[in-house]
């Protein structure tokens, strides 16, 4: 599909308007002092020439895709460049301008469905944590590194919504250095139990492929193997879905990935007819894209123990707060 740009006035159903008019006097690329307050022309989000109108176009896939699961043409909808989990209703942050997830989230609202939204990019999905904090209309469950050591620094377990939204929104940090057993056995523990008690008439999942161990900005250990499996798994809760790429800053791993996610979302099994062949030759050495899967790899040691037991508390928490507000058995 090729989607169109959303139109502007669907960015209202989440976006403030003096915001939006921010965002676009700065598409001509001119930085004015004012748009210092809304996170705009720093680093992370810098002012650049047709900004609004990528932010539109992007926010125009994430909303074509969602249209398409509530008309009932298609079971799944994969879009790379869409999942900007960190933009604000008033702000940007972390090269996010428009919050496209929490657009498409309040449109399917309104629609009148029922909407998890599972982010498994390595970094905390705060925007949508704060877009949907005070309902239990939305279920959203993020893991992530720990705030202790990766931007944005917010997504403890103990943020788990407030007044009517208390245990629908879900925290899963991780100790940098996590690796797939790990991770998998978090994800088990705490992601079926809520959705299968939730039971949401659709998925938003942003599948960032930053967890990967060759990622440049982050720290968790992930290889192909526990991303796919947990994409997987996504896929098998979830009546409909739409995933979006969200982050990962190792190109040709991220690529990689997402060529895994949509394989498991479709339900093919991917030829990687270029194993061994192309990776030393094309790209360099270092780039290690001769194959689309990695060799497993585990960690040991004591570092192994310190992520273990960070995991086994994170998940013991949120079986004793939030599993009993929804009903579900904590379990032994
Ligand atoms: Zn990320």
């Amino acid at each position: 599909m090729r989607p169109e740009p959303i139109p502007e006035e669907l960015l209202y159903l989440f976006h403030d308007k003096a915001y939006l008019d921010l965002l676009k006097k700065a598409d001509d690329g001119h930085f004015e002092h004012e748009m210092l307050a809304a996170g705009l022309g720093t680093e992370e989000n810098p002012v650049f020439k047709g900004m609004f109108r990528l932010a539109l176009a992007i926010a125009g896939g994430t909303w074509e895709g969602a249209s398409l699961l509530i008309e009932d043409r298609a079971r799944c909808v994969f879009d790379p460049v869409s999942g900007l989990h960190h933009a604000g209703k008033a702000h940007a942050s972390g090269f996010c301008y428009v919050n496209d997830i929490a657009v498409a989230t309040c449109g399917l609202l309104k629609r009148g469905k029922k909407v998890a939204y599972i982010d498994i990019d390595v970094h905390h999905g705060d925007g949508v944590q704060d877009a949907f904090y005070r309902t239990n209309e939305v279920l959203t469950i993020s893991l992530h590194e720990s705030g202790d050591t990766l931007f944005p620094g917010t997504g403890y377990e103990t943020e788990i919504g407030a007044g009517a939204g208390r245990g629908f929104n879900v925290n899963v940090p991780l100790r940098a250095g996590t690796d797939d057993e790990i991770y998998v056995s978090a994800f088990d523990a705490v992601v079926p139990p809520l959705i299968g008690s939730f039971k949401p008439d659709i998925v938003l999942a942003q599948i960032g492929g930053d967890t990967h161990r060759e990622d440049r900005f982050a720290h968790l250990n992930l290889t192909s193997n526990g991303y796919k499996a947990v994409v997987g798994k996504i896929n098998e809760l979830s009546p409909r879905i739409l995933a979006m790429g969200g982050g990962g800053y190792n190109v040709y791993k991220t690529a990689g990935l997402w060529t895994l996610a949509w394989s498991a979302l479709v339900g093919a099994e991917p030829q990687d007819k270029f194993t061994g062949l192309v990776g030393g030759m094309m790209y360099g050495p270092e780039a290690d894209v001769g194959s689309l899967e990695d060799p497993p790899f585990t960690l040991e040691g004591t570092e192994k123990d310190l992520c273990r037991a960070h995991a086994d508390r994170v998940v013991k928490y949120i079986q004793e707060n939030i599993f009993p507000i929804h009903g579900i058995n904590p379990g032994p």
